[in-house]
């Protein structure tokens, strides 16, 4: 069983309680305008250059065999048609400007840079959390990663945006300890927009990590002009009652950090010149989810 992964991210205090590895999976059915992960959108791998670290020296540009680099003034321009991902310019470049996003690995390989830091898991109460891109996509993958976890006692932690088949929802959540489970919009049409799937697929997952024994955290990402006016929070809060009463509540303010990553894969940031949320909105917010009876929390 192999899994395509762009990251795993090792001694990570943001994904779940105690110390933890979060292994990011490459591949998401969805397309959020805000996502600050635009290398985890395509299931394949694919070439990342960063113009801020490059030296300039040309060096990926004759290693290429395809002849999909050039050297401009404002720096390497990658002709993606061409491009065969064959790695031949990150091996080249010694600025590590240049790299490949995205390697197949099995779940032994995983699971052997996750015990490395088993006693950290075991002191800090810690353990593994399962990231992407969008898990339910490998869902195969991800149960055989937890079932190593759940084998030596380490707690399982899967982060979903909730779309996926009702299949793939439960093979990971049979094994998983904790789900972080995004919300992003209450309206079904401007969801459909918004992230390119329907609603309906996301709450019907909703009940199922509602009815499943794992601990369920609903995040809420707070764009603003896109889905934190007070009427849609508050229908956000009323669907949240509706499907999955017990589950607790994090709003994720909306930042920029992604930015930058979207040059570096060829794309366009869609939300260009977006202001971030002021502290009153954030407030404010707080209070609709906890008006509606709900555990709610604000995320740094
Ligand atoms: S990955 Fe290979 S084909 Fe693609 S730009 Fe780099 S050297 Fe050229
Ligand atoms: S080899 Fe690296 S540093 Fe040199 S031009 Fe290519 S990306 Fe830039």
């Amino acid at each position: 069983m192999q899994g395509v992964i762009f990251n795993i991210q090792r001694y990570s205090t943001d994904d779940g309680p105690g110390i933890r590895t979060t292994v990011f999976l490459k591949g998401c059915p969805l397309a959020c305008p805000w996502c600050s992960n635009p290398e985890s959108q395509s299931a394949a791998p694919q070439v990342l250059y960063r113009y801020t670290a490059c030296k300039m020296c040309g060096d990926c540009v004759r290693a290429c065999p395809q002849g999909a680099l050039t050297l401009a003034e404002s720096g390497v321009a990658v002709n993606r048609e061409k491009c065969v991902v064959c790695g031949a310019c990150a091996r080249a470049c010694e600025a590590d400007a240049m790299k490949i996003s995205g390697e197949t690995k099995t779940i032994d390989e995983v699971w052997k840079i996750i015990r490395k830091d088993l006693v950290y898991y075991e002191t800090s109460g810690g353990g593994v959390t399962c990231s992407g891109g969008e898990i339910l996509a490998q869902a195969d993958f991800v149960r055989g990663i937890f079932e190593k976890c759940r084998a030596s006692g380490v707690h399982t932690c899967a982060d979903t945006s909730g779309f996926g088949t009702t299949e793939a929802m439960a093979k990971v959540l049979e094994l998983a300890d904790l789900v972080y489970f995004d919300l992003k919009h209450s309206d079904h049409e401007a969801h459909l927009r918004l992230t390119g799937v329907p609603l309906d697929t996301v709450l019907a997952n909703l009940r199922l990590a509602e009815a499943s024994p794992a601990a369920v955290t609903i995040r809420v990402p707070l764009i603003p002009e896109h889905n934190n006016s007070p009427e849609t929070l508050a229908e956000m809060a009323r669907l949240i009652r509706e499907n999955a009463p017990s589950a607790t509540v994090s709003l994720l303010p909306y930042h920029r950090y992604g930015e930058n990553k979207y040059a570096a894969v060829g794309m366009t940031y869609p939300l260009a010149g977006l202001r971030e949320n002021t502290p009153e909105e954030l407030a404010a917010a707080e209070k609709v989810f906890a008006k509606a009876g709900l555990e709610v929390s604000v995320s740094k």
